[in-house]
């Protein structure tokens, strides 16, 4: 028998995500963002769940080129454009859509080949400073893309550093449309925590919305909203077996480094999860679990291939009961992978990239 821990991918919960994110910003077409591998879902395995989008986001040419051999053959999105010259060649025969955010690319295009001219997407720095032209700097750069011949259709976009706080979005705003208001094209503008708290307001209405996290069912402003709260679902669950059961006496430790040190008689679980699977190490005891979708909390350190669980309370559970380390239980109960990468001092996004090789992945629906 393989190891028992098993990573799932949740179709239906993709599909029901999209809907959400539709549901935020109606007269919006959604980029389903795929960047690093489906933030580690696997771009085929989300696929399916994702092909109600109007497009894929994503940044590596590798996983563009499996979005297209998936048979998909509408736009296709860049976000961090070429990083040389002949990427430019992979975009005409893909028809692969670019982020446009230096002067440099706009260099390697002014000399490209091409018999279709490409659509770019012009990205202005309104206040994150990592990538885009400033936005007095805009409009030059707009202009001289547009003399191009290699250049179909320019849109506008822009990327919000503090969309999931209180900081917000409107000084960001302000800039792009002080810089965009008379130009004509397609806007691009907010991620899921822009989509979600603030793409009903009017100023914020764009063509094209960019959700990531909240399509993969975790909530991008954790603690303020959870992903309940936004109406979202896992779509990632990580489960495994507990292998091994101990009684501890008081005074007993668990683990490396003896962290744990029992109060009184303990049951614990082993489970067959450690860090070597993308559970993190950080997480310190107490942090929750599911033990046969009932709750319960991880005791001592995380080693690279186990961890120990307290069974105090839960006297059914033993040897080869199903821990739920984030995600969905067989009985519907939900762990957010939100309140894991709290306790690890993270956040989700950190922990579904993470999800380790070694781990077997399935797909339902
Ligand atoms: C990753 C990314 C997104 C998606 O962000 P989420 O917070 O996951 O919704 C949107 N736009 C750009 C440019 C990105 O790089």
């Amino acid at each position: 028998m393989p190891r028992p821990i098993q990573a799932t991918i949740h179709t239906a919960a993709l599909r029901h995500n999209l809907a959400r994110a539709r549901q935020a910003a109606p007269d919006a077409q959604v980029w389903a963002v795929v960047k690093a591998n489906a933030y580690g879902h696997g771009i085929e395995r989300a696929f399916e769940g994702l092909r109600g989008a109007d497009g894929f986001a994503l940044l590596d040419l590798a996983e563009a080129e499996r979005v297209r051999a998936l048979g998909w053959r509408g736009p296709i999105l860049l976000l961090e454009g070429v990083f040389e010259a002949r990427d430019l060649e992979l975009c005409s025969r893909l028809h692969l859509w670019h982020t446009v955010h230096c002067d440099e690319q706009i260099d390697m295009l002014a000399l490209h080949k091409t018999h279709e001219p490409h659509r770019v997407f012009l990205k202005m720095n309104s206040g994150m400073n990592r990538l885009g032209f400033a936005p007095q700097r805009f409009r030059s750069a707009w202009t001289r893309l547009n003399a191009l011949p290699q250049v179909d259709e320019i849109s506008l976009m822009t990327h919000f550093s503090d969309a999931d706080s209180d900081k917000g979005i409107t000084e960001q705003m302000g800039r792009f449309e002080e810089a965009t208001c008379d130009l004509p094209g397609e806007r691009s503008l907010s991620n899921s925590a822009a989509t979600l708290r603030h793409a009903q307001d009017m100023a914020v209405k764009a063509d094209w919305i960019r959700p990531g996290i909240a399509v993969y069912g975790s909530s991008p402003d954790f603690p303020e909203h959870s992903a309940a709260d936004w109406d979202l679902q896992p779509a990632m669950s990580l489960n495994a077996r507990i292998i091994a059961v101990q009684h501890l006496q008081a005074g007993d430790s668990v683990g490396y480094g003896s962290s744990f040190v029992a109060e009184g008689p303990t049951r614990i679980g082993v489970v067959a999860c450690g860090y070597a699977d993308g559970y993190p190490r950080l997480c310190p005891t107490g942090t929750p679990v599911l033990v046969d979708g009932l709750r319960g909390r991880t005791l001592g350190r995380v080693s690279m291939d186990m961890l120990t669980v307290d069974l105090t309370g839960l006297p059914d559970a033993g040897v080869s009961s199903h821990v739920t380390l984030w995600g969905r239980a067989a009985n519907g109960t939900v762990l957010s992978i939100d309140e894991v990468a709290q306790a690890a001092g993270t956040v989700g996004y950190e922990l579904m990239c993470a999800l380790a090789q070694r781990v077997p992945v399935g797909v339902e629906d």
